[in-house]
């Protein structure tokens, strides 16, 4: 299977900001096992903002959009140097892609990305991806990495997108705010009515939220992509969806 993972900072970090050593050096290993099982992973990580702002001693995210886009420069870098130190350990290499939503619309440039993308994966690389913070303004052009997930995931057609989070899959409600919420392990169409529960927009400070995810969703699955939301807080749930299984959300990807 050709799978692109999503992992946002809320698995990548403790709430310090710094990086979650245990969580980070798992996951690496789950992906490295997958690829030596036969799979084809891709990587689209957050967490650079976070890291960068913990490397330079801020503690809150500052509302001066340079800090937060220095912080993303630094943070990028510590980002990549950690995830090439754990994937050689198995022998595995990796590839960072930095994407300005303006430039993939530009159709050349889509088109290289298409070229590089499916040359890494030739080579049985691993490609890291994310918005490249230092020159947009925060995630303002693709606006989150859901939807950078879901983009990615068209362009090498691949065959389930990932989206690990810090809940365990898509619920009636929000389950922070309606202790009556109930998950919903698999969803065969994306109704008004699935969508209409995803909450509000920005329901929780700086997030995209499930809203985010929802419309990744339905990119992905008129695509004929599989998507499954699930909770990173341990990345061994990576064997099971892959599998099939596991605690979370699978959206089914339109068949016809
Ligand atoms: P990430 O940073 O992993 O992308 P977000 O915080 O943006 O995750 O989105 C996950 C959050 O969405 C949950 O922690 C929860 O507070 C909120 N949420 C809102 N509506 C729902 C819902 N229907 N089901 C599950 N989570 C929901």
């Amino acid at each position: 299977m050709r799978i692109v993972i999503k992992v946002g900072t809320s698995t990548l970090a403790h709430p310090t900001g710094l990086l979650n050593i245990k969580r980070v050096e798992k996951m690496c290993k789950v992906i490295s096992d997958l690829k030596n099982a036969g799979h084809e992973i891709l990587l689209v990580s957050s967490g650079a903002i976070g890291m960068g702002l913990g490397k330079i001693g801020l503690t809150k995210r500052p509302d001066d959009i340079s800090t937060c886009q220095a912080a993303a420069a630094i943070g990028q870098c510590e980002l990549m140097y950690t995830y090439d130190k754990l994937f050689s350990e198995y022998n595995h290499t990796v590839a960072q892609i930095l994407i300005t939503g303006a430039f993939v619309a530009v159709e050349d440039y889509g088109k290289n990305l298409n070229n590089t993308l499916f040359r890494l994966l030739e080579h049985g690389v691993i490609p890291i991806v994310n918005e490249n913070d230092t020159v947009t303004t925060e995630e303002i052009i693709i606006g989150d990495n859901d939807t950078l997930g879901a983009i990615i995931a068209e362009r090498v057609n691949a065959d389930l997108l990932i989206i690990l989070s810090d809940i365990d899959g898509f619920y009636t409600a929000n389950p922070f705010e309606d202790p009556t919420a109930e998950r919903i392990s698999v969803v065969e169409e994306i109704t008004p009515e699935i969508e209409a529960l995803a909450g509000k927009p920005g329901s929780k400070l700086g997030t995209g939220g499930m809203i985010t995810k929802i419309k990744a969703a339905k990119r992905v699955v008129a695509e004929g992509i599989d998507m499954v939301i699930a909770n990173g807080k341990d990345p061994d749930i990576l064997y099971e969806i892959v599998d099939g299984g596991g605690i979370c959300t699978r959206f089914i990807g339109r068949r016809d």
